[in-house]
Order: C-alpha cells, then sequence, then structure tokens
C-alpha cells in the first residue's frame, strides 16, 4: 500500500513535468497553451509558482512518454491519467489532451491530481467537452479533502490569520498574482467537513469569495451551515452580476480590489438574512421562515456567546423579539439532541 502511495506520487511528479515541459519547450505549447495564459494575464512567476502546464492533443503523449522512461500502464492508470482501450498501440489513452494543466498540491506541496481546462469555450469546436476536467478519485486523491492553492497558501494563512475562500482554480492563481496568498478553492463543489478542517488548522476565519451569480449564492449558503458547526468564524464577500475574483481584481486593480473585500466582507448571518429577507418580501409566512432558517444557522455555532450575539443583532435587523428568537433556537438545540 505504502509503495503504491509512493509509486503515484512519483508519476504524478513525472506528469507535472511533462506537462510543464509540454507549455514551454514545445511549439504546440507555446503556441497554444502559453499564449492562452498570456491572455489570461498570468505571468511567468505565477505560472512557475503553480506549476502550470499543457497536454498535447495526441492521443497518448504523457502514456508514451511515460512508458520509455519504465512506467507501466498499470501505475499511469491508478494515477488516473490513463485510461486503457483495447487495439491501440500503448493499450489507452491520455485522460488529459489539448487542454492547460493545473497540478493540484497536497498540503505538503505533492502533485497528487490535475485540474486542465480546455482552451476554447466554444462548445462546438470541443464537441461539448467539460470546461474543466478533473482527476478521479486514486489512492493519493480524495477530492473532498483537499483544497487547491493550499499548499501556496499556507503561510499566508498562518500570517493573515484568515483565509479566502474562492470557487476556481484561475481564482487562486490570480489573487497570488495580485499579492492576495491567503487564498484556496473549493474547486466548484460544495464545502466538505474535511476541507474545513483543513483550514481550521490555520485560521478560524474564512472569509467567502464566490461567483456573482445565483450558482455561486447558493453553494455559499448551502456549504455555510457546516462552516459553523466547526467553530469557524465565516465572512462573506459577493461580486458583481458575472463577476469572480479573477475577473474582479483584473477589472478593478489590486488595491480597489482589496478595499472592495475589507468594504464588503459580512458575516455569514448577516448576510443569509438580508439574502433570504430579500426573496420572502413582505409575506408574513415567508418571514417566518426565513426566522426559522437562519435560527436554525445560529444555534450550530458552537460558542454560547456568539450565538447571544447573532440572535441580539438578528432581532434587530428583523424586528421581533429577540427572547422569541432564543426561544426559538432552544427548540430547535432539543431537537438536536
Ligand atoms: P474560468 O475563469 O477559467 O472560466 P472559473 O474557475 O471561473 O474558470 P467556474 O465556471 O466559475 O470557472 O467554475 C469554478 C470551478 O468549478 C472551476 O475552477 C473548476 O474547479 C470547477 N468546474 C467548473 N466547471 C467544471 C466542469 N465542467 N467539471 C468539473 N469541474 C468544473
Ligand atoms: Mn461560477
Ligand atoms: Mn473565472
Ligand atoms: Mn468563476
Amino acid at each position: 500500500r505504502q509503495n503504491e502511495r509512493e509509486s503515484l506520487f512519483i508519476v504524478l511528479n513525472f506528469a507535472k513535468n511533462f506537462f510543464e515541459d509540454q507549455l514551454l519547450t514545445t511549439e504546440e505549447g507555446q503556441s497554444i497553451g502559453l499564449s492562452y495564459f498570456r491572455e489570461r494575464g498570468f505571468n511567468d512567476t505565477t505560472r512557475k509558482k503553480f506549476e502550470l502546464g499543457y497536454s498535447p492533443e495526441a492521443w497518448d503523449a504523457l502514456a508514451q512518454a511515460a512508458l520509455a522512461k519504465g512506467y507501466s500502464a498499470e501505475i499511469l492508470e491508478k494515477a488516473g491519467l490513463f485510461i486503457p482501450r483495447e487495439g491501440s498501440a500503448t493499450g489507452g489513452y491520455d485522460r488529459f489532451r489539448s487542454r492547460v494543466i493545473f497540478p493540484i498540491h497536497s498540503v505538503a506541496g505533492k502533485v497528487i491530481a490535475f485540474g486542465a481546462r480546455i482552451m476554447k469555450t466554444d462548445s462546438a469546436a470541443k464537441g461539448h467537452q467539460p470546461k474543466y476536467l478533473n482527476s478521479p478519485e486514486t489512492a493519493v486523491y480524495h477530492k473532498s479533502e483537499v483544497l487547491y492553492g493550499i499548499f501556496q497558501a499556507k503561510n499566508a494563512i498562518r500570517q493573515a490569520d484568515v483565509c479566502y475562500l474562492v470557487e476556481g482554480y484561475t481564482d487562486v492563481v490570480s489573487l497570488h498574482q495580485a499579492g492576495i496568498e491567503n487564498v484556496v478553492a473549493s474547486s466548484g463543489t460544495s464545502l466538505t467537513v474535511e476541507q474545513i478542517r483543513l483550514i481550521g488548522r490555520f485560521t478560524p476565519n474564512v472569509t467567502i469569495l464566490y461567483d456573482g451569480d445565483a450558482a455561486g449564492l447558493k453553494a455559499a449558503l448551502r456549504g455555510l451551515d457546516l462552516v459553523l458547526e466547526e467553530g469557524l468564524n465565516v465572512s462573506i464577500v459577493t461580486f458583481p452580476p458575472g463577476e469572480d475574483p479573477d475577473s474582479y481584481v483584473r477589472l478593478i486593480g489590486t488595491e480597489a480590489f482589496k478595499d472592495y473585500l475589507r468594504k464588503s466582507a459580512r458575516d455569514f448571518i448577516t448576510f443569509k438574512t438580508t439574502t433570504l429577507l430579500a426573496d420572502a418580501g413582505e409575506d408574513p409566512f415567508r418571514k417566518a421562515a426565513v426566522i426559522g432558517e437562519v435560527v436554525g444557522s445560529i444555534v450550530r455555532i458552537p460558542d454560547a456567546i456568539q450565538r447571544q450575539i447573532f440572535f441580539h443583532k438578528i432581532a434587530e435587523m428583523m424586528r421581533v423579539d429577540e427572547q422569541m428568537l432564543i426561544s426559538e433556537g432552544n427548540k430547535l438545540l432539543r431537537k438536536q439532541k
């Protein structure tokens, strides 16, 4: 078992070097991959820091290079890099082809998986391929336990004593380039308890920077009760419709972006209340449902003093009796037990 994990790390590292090499030293990689990164505004320092790469269009370029170095098709497959198929020269094909590559690192900095983006979003041209393709679950990659960028961000998270949580690879990379290094991505999935505990190893403070669209908002709300339960302090920043941290920092510049983060961060309970209330309008039944929802979030906070502060704040915001909120909360707490 231990041996297999070690072999996987080695072949994944080989693949990372291969992709980086393809990007920098081949005609195809330079004219397609490198120019894609340049168009997105990623400079060489940023590119190196994240070990970004390029996977060529050929069916089995990586597999051929790896087999020539003595790696087996079996270990390539176990690493999630190779898909076996009867009747082909190398016995299968590369999972990642014609994409720019974002290696995913463990906390300790080992490459454990890859995210890969098509360069044209014109889906007709690409035969309806997904924008991003990721490594499958392997013996060294458990998607639900990993945060993209944690290795590059961990020291900055400790130092700033706050972790910014974004949705995408490019948000992490772009913010680093803007000098904001305490940032990790959930990579489009809803947050898991393992990911939250991972952040908790470095700071109790999380600020969520999700995309300014309905999906981003929903994802933010969905993940958050979990974060509260783990005792982390959660704030949230939303972006104008259609913007994400990557596009927005490029639009308004680093200093204005930092200002924006400072000015628009709201604690999660306030954010949730405002968002749900805006939806409910003046309908008393829906307002009552909002109270239930929000109280349901507050009671997940392990710290009694924090709970008290939020009950007070929400009572004022919603112009309802604080004692009523507290007794609703107590009912919920009893039900949980
Ligand atoms: P870009 O700026 O390159 O379009 P993005 O990060 O803004 O990328 P989003 O559409 O906002 O892309 O998605 C956020 C994240 O969700 C991505 O970075 C990726 O990790 C994940 N994701 C998006 N689309 C897919 C997909 N089709 N399959 C798997 N994961 C995806
Ligand atoms: Mn999005
Ligand atoms: Mn984006
Ligand atoms: Mn996005």
